[in-house]
Parts: C-alpha cells; structure tokens; sequence
C-alpha cells in the first residue's frame, strides 16, 4: 500500500522524502516541513519521528540525516514517518522559539489547524504523529549543557505510562527522567490518543554534538530492533531513572564556578557551585537540597542575581 505524508509518497520497498506544507512565510511564499516516508517492503507498527520542535535543537536532524540513509525499506517491515524540522520558522534564525508567535512549539500540542502559526504547525505534525503506533520527539536540553537521557512525559497514573517507559528504556541513552510534563507536550498529547511517546534529550550544546547525536542514533535502531522494524535482537539494559527535578539560581550576582561534572552523584549538602567576583573572590556558595544527579548546567559563566544555573534530578532508582 502506497504511504504519503505530504508530497512524499513511497510504495512498499520505497522511500521518498517531500514536504508538509503547512501555510505561507511573511513574503506570501508557501512553505512546507521537511518530511520522509520509509516504506517497508513487509508491513509492521509504524514509527513516527521528528526532530527541531525547538529551533535551535539540532542534534535531532542530525540524528534524522544520520539514520535515514541506513535505512534500507526492502529490509524493513512497516513503516517510518519522519518530520525533519518541526519548528520552520525557528530553525530559521536558530532560535529555541517560534519567532512569528514567540512560542515554545512544544507547548502548542495537539494544535489547532486554525489557530496560530505555532498550533498549525503543531495540528500538522500531530496528525502524521498519530497516525503511528509509537512516537519519538527529538529535543536536547537546548544549548545549555545536558547529560543525554529520554523523557516519559505523560505522568506516572497516565494508562500508558508503562508502555512509554519501556519505549524510553528500549531508546537506551543510559538515563530517564520520569515525570510528568507540562500541558502542549507533544509526550503529553499523543500518549491521551493511546500512543506510546517519549522525548529523547540528547545532550545541549550549540550546533552539533557528535557523541550526543550517536546515542540518539543508536536510540532509533534499538528501537527498530526491539518493535519488530528491523531484524536483530534487542534486550534493554537497565536505565537510571529520575523523577524528580530541582532547579537552582544564582543567589548573588558573578561567575558561577560548578562543583560537579554532568552524570556525578551529589548527596544533600554537597557544593553545587560558588558564585565568585571577577577577581576569584568566592561571594555565595550553593549546595544540593537532596541526593540526586546532576543533570543539566548553563554553558556561560556569567549570571545575574536569579539566573538559571544548574539543575539536578532526584528521587533515583534503576528501571
Ligand atoms: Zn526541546
């Protein structure tokens, strides 16, 4: 049976890439999304990926250009639907955020085909994500510093809660951050339509990371594996899970000297990091509230009194 999504039309056996269109930029040109569809020569679950829901997140289209000419669609049974760049207008001016609306796209799902330019394209992208079995929304911790993990975003009483942390232990970045997101998550919607959907985090960095990009490749052939797409065994390791998330600021004003690397263990108490004065002056000293992991720092130096400087996830245990 021939798939489509948008201009990209592929019987079984075949792959063909096109575009989404979705409306029109400022200029009155008509634009559409990047899309491929992978059709396998036997049928199977379908898989639905998509990458750059924040513009400026681009190890996911890393990833996406790194896996798709692996992918034979004659060895292949069912099907892949891929959106390359979710956030057009974002990715545009490398921004995290859709710069015609200033939104976050990933507060938008499940959109609204009416609405404004983030919930169009979110309405798009959401109509090809569901019509899939499991779902894959590639993000990293923007630029900021993070360690790579995958996210089960629907809540621990959601009713496919399990079946969302086995798709992020079968992803397999090593970590998992179990909790509950905020409303217009694309983790969030698609789970409510009954299909099983996690955000792999693939580190933060500004441009590309190889070693992220890597794991987030590995990630989307473990699950190929694993549901049946491709041949080849696929057992999940263990994941060090988090559900918890504390966020710390900058008590004082100057350069933040952190304590531990991303992925060390810190115990309550423990320095997190010192606020010093542009002579090495130490001027305010932060430490942990709990046990947990340091997750995620920012890249510069500099802060001002409340900024964002590190978060660390508690509440661990192996899943
Ligand atoms: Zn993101």
């Amino acid at each position: 049976m021939t798939t489509t999504l948008g201009t990209a039309s592929a019987d079984p056996g075949e792959i063909d890439t096109g575009r989404l269109e979705v409306g029109e930029t400022r200029d009155g040109s008509p634009f559409g999304l990047p899309v491929a569809v992978v059709n396998g020569a036997d049928s199977g679950k379908t898989l639905y990926i998509q990458a750059a829901s924040d513009g400026d997140e681009l190890n996911g289209v890393g990833v996406v250009q790194q896996v798709v000419p692996q992918l034979d669609p004659t060895e292949l049974s069912g099907t892949i639907l891929i959106v390359g760049i979710v956030n057009y207008h974002g990715f545009q001016v490398a921004e995290h955020r859709n710069p015609i609306d200033d939104t976050k796209m990933n507060r938008a799902y499940p959109g609204n085909a009416a609405g404004t330019s983030s919930e169009r394209i979110a309405a798009a992208t959401f109509e090809a994500a569901t019509r899939a079995d499991l779902i894959l929304d590639l993000h990293q911790g923007s630029t900021s510093r993070m360690i790579d993990e995958v996210r089960v975003r629907c809540g621990t009483r959601h009713r496919l809660h399990g079946e969302c942390l086995e798709l992020a232990k079968v992803f397999g970045c090593g970590y998992i951050l179990d909790q509950k997101g905020p409303d217009g998550q694309l983790a969030r919607a698609a789970p409510d339509e009954g299909i099983p959907t996690v955000d792999p985090e693939l580190g933060g960095c500004v441009g590309w990371d190889e070693t992220s990009i890597r794991k987030g490749v590995e990630g989307v052939f473990n699950v190929l594996r694993y549901y049946g797409f491709l041949e080849g065994e696929r057992s999940p390791e263990p994941q060090t899970r988090a559900k918890g998330f504390e966020q710390f600021g900058a008590p004082a004003g100057g350069l933040v000297d952190l304590e531990p690397d991303l992925g060390d263990r810190v115990t309550t108490g423990d320095t997190l990091f010192t606020v010093t004065t542009p002579f090495g002056e130490p001027k305010q000293t932060v430490t942990a509230d709990s046990d947990g992991i340091l997750w995620r720092s920012r890249r510069l130096p500099q802060v001002a009194t409340g900024e964002y400087v590190c978060s660390v996830a508690t509440d661990i245990d192996e899943y």
